[in-house]
């Protein structure tokens, strides 16, 4: 466990947010601030910046992945003490790895919300091999509600399956604490579950489900791990990547796999997998693996094999150890 945690200060969730921009890159004391933007991102959100706030650089990528290296050596040397990052979650990474490297404040401003990544330290890039890395979080996350309610209907389903998938996430940690208290934060935990429990309750308006995904990514700055927002569930995830089966978003993959682990959970210990399914299909979420073009027998393999991902991370799958027949009991039970 570490003993301070650096969190977003300046969150502004709401219709018209993006209108802070420039009173926070003064706010920061920001003179020459550079922005890093999406082609697509750039035509809804950046322009706007761009016209409101003082700029040293603009710096569209298309390839964020490859290209935030090259940015991160040609302004090592430079004056930049800021980086404004809008658009969705690989411009948002690269914001907070180009950020990292520079040792300077970010701002993130996301114009989707297809997982918790706007407010979070950890960068993750899904194309190629995965990798993800702990980085510092942004100082301030301004999150339009305007602009995100535009984005494709998909992403934002795919942003509350990753809200919800804290549900399993937390009790996977607080099974984890029964092994090693000290890796645990109640703070953490309660910050990150309260909005997905919320969520299991009633449909959350695009407002309720940013703060959500903003509270899961200040949850994973405080526990200093991504733990509060990432158990089973995204180990399940994260196999399925490593496969390169299917088409499905980040988002759609950990929420079918929260059902899958919730009903594990139910089993051994309580919990609710009809409950957390319901709550899916009244957002309008997909809960069937052949919508997203994974099939079953690819669902069973990346199972068998999640509890191999990241293997000193504790969760239901090593409390449980369920064997394929188990597993494919729980794909038949839950008809995900
Ligand atoms: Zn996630």
């Amino acid at each position: 466990m570490h003993k301070h945690a650096e969190i977003p200060l300046f969150v502004e969730i709401r219709d018209g947010a993006i209108e802070t921009v420039p009173l926070i890159v003064d706010g920061l004391k920001a003179e020459s601030a550079i922005m890093l933007s999406g082609k697509t991102s750039f035509d809804i959100a950046g322009k706007v910046v761009k016209e409101r706030t003082k700029l040293k650089s603009i710096y569209i990528l298309e390839k964020p992945k490859d290209e935030v290296r090259k940015l991160i050596a040609k302004l090592s040397y430079g004056d930049v003490d800021c980086v404004i990052a809008v658009g969705g979650g690989r411009i948002i990474d690269s914001g907070k790895i180009l950020a990292s490297e520079l040792n300077v404040p970010l701002v993130t401003v996301p114009t989707t919300a297809s997982h918790d990544g706007m407010a979070s330290p950890v960068a993750s890039f899904r194309d190629g091999e995965a990798f993800s890395v702990f980085t510092r979080p942004p100082s301030a996350v301004v999150a339009d509600t305007s602009i995100i309610s535009k984005c494709p209907i998909r992403l934002i389903r795919a942003g509350f399956g990753d809200l919800i998938s804290n549900i399993t996430a937390v009790k996977d940690w607080k099974l984890a604490k029964e092994i090693d208290p000290t890796d645990y934060s109640e703070v953490a935990a309660s910050i990150a579950s309260m909005p997905a429990e919320i969520a299991l309750e009633r449909a959350p308006s695009i407002e309720e489900l940013v703060r959500g995904l903003v509270m899961s990514g200040v949850a994973m700055s405080i526990a200093g791990s991504s733990r509060p927002a990432s158990g089973a569930e995204h180990k399940f995830s994260h196999s399925l990547d490593i496969m390169g089966v299917g088409h499905a978003l980040h988002g759609e993959q950990v929420g079918i796999g929260t059902i899958i682990m919730e009903y594990f959970h139910e089993m051994a210990y309580g919990g609710d997998w009809v409950k957390v399914k319901e709550a899916m299909e009244r957002f309008g979420c997909t809960t069937k693996l052949k919508d997203v073009g994974i099939p079953r027998e690819d669902a069973l393999l990346a199972l068998m094999n999640a509890k191999k991902i990241r293997p000193s991370r504790y969760t239901i799958l090593d409390a449980v150890n369920p064997d394929k027949s188990d597993f494919e009991k729980a794909l038949d039970v839950t008809g995900v």
